[in-house]
C-alpha cells in the first residue's frame, strides 16, 4: 500500500463514521453519505474496547471486511482501532489507518508492536490521549510509536475524566494549542466521546476548528437510537450534513478546507 499522509497543510481531516461497524448495510449508508459530502475518510470500530464485557464487542474480522468493501466502493480511506497485538497485521491488511484508544495510551507493548508493524509502510496511526493522562505523558508515550520509524502519527484529544459529570468527559480544548506549541504532530479533536450527547457536538466541533485542530472525529450513524454502541452521541446523517456546512464556513475563516 502506498504512503498515505494523515494530514495535509491547511486542511482539516474529517474522521466521521459510526462508533461500531454493525453490518454492510449500515456502514455502506454512512460511506455513501460521506462520499456525497466530498469527504475522504471513514472511521468505524471493529474491535471495541467496551467498559463492560456484556456490551457489543465489535464484529472483528467481519467488520474489517465490511470496511474494506465500503472503502473500495466509495474511494474512502478507512480507520479502525486495534486493541490487541494479535490483530494488528489482520487490521492492516484491510484498512488504511490504525487507531489506539484512550484505554491503551499506556499499553506500551501494543504501541511497540504497532510501531514495528507500521515502520515499513508508514501507515497512519491515530494516537488518542489517555483519559487521565497529562500532555507530558501523552507526548512521552507517542515516542514508542515514532522511535521505531513511523512518523505518520496524528494525536487525538478525546476528553478527560474530571469531577464534572455534565458531559461524558471534559474536552481539553487547550490541548490543541499546547500540542502545536510543543510538538510537530497534527492534532485531531474527537468531539463525540467527550460530549456523550448529540446536542453538544456542534459547539464542541466549532470550538475545535476555531482552536486550530488539524482533524475532527465525529460519530455518525444511519439510525443512532438502534446503535450497538454509543447510541446517545452519534449524529444522524442529516444532522452531520448540516453541521458540516457550518464547519466548512468556519474552516474557511481560518484558512482551511475540510477534506
Ligand atoms: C472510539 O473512537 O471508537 C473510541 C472507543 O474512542 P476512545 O478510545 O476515545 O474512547
Ligand atoms: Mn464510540
Amino acid at each position: 500500500m502506498s504512503y498515505i499522509p494523515f494530514h495535509e497543510p491547511n486542511t482539516i481531516t474529517m474522521l466521521a463514521g459510526p462508533c461500531s461497524v454493525e453490518s454492510l448495510g449500515q456502514f455502506d449508508e454512512v460511506g455513501s453519505a460521506l462520499k456525497e459530502l466530498g469527504l475522504t475518510w471513514i472511521r468505524g470500530g471493529t474491535f471495541k474496547p467496551r467498559s463492560s464485557p456484556y456490551s457489543f464487542q465489535g464484529l472483528g474480522e467481519e467488520g474489517l471486511k465490511i470496511m474494506a468493501e465500503v472503502g473500495a466502493t466509495y474511494g474512502l480511506k478507512t480507520l479502525t482501532e486495534v486493541v490487541d497485538t494479535a490483530h494488528i497485521d489482520m487490521a492492516m491488511s484491510y484498512v488504511n489507518a490504525l487507531q489506539t484508544g484512550t484505554r491503551n495510551m499506556s499499553n506500551f507493548e501494543l504501541l511497540k508492536a504497532i510501531a514495528l508493524a507500521t515502520a515499513t509502510n508508514q501507515m497512519p496511526v491515530l494516537f488518542k490521549r489517555g483519559m487521565a493522562a497529562t500532555i507530558d505523558e501523552w507526548l512521552s508515550a507517542v515516542e514508542y510509536l515514532i522511535t521505531r520509524g513511523n512518523p505518520n502519527i496524528m494525536l487525538c484529544e478525546r476528553g478527560l475524566r474530571t469531577f464534572e459529570t455534565a458531559t461524558r468527559f471534559t474536552l481539553d480544548i487547550s490541548a490543541v494549542p499546547v500540542i502545536h506549541k510543543r510538538s510537530l504532530f497534527p492534532i485531531c479533536v474527537d468531539v463525540s466521546h467527550p460530549a456523550g450527547q448529540v446536542d453538544l457536538i456542534p459547539s464542541l466541533a466549532k470550538a475545535a476548528v476555531a482552536a486550530g485542530c488539524d482533524a475532527l472525529m465525529i460519530e455518525v450513524h444511519p439510525n443512532p437510537s438502534q446503535a450497538k454502541s454509543d447510541a446517545s452521541q452519534q449524529l444522524t446523517i442529516p444532522e452531520f450534513s448540516e453541521l458540516l456546512l457550518e464547519l466548512h464556513a468556519l474552516a474557511a475563516a481560518v484558512g482551511k478546507t475540510i477534506v
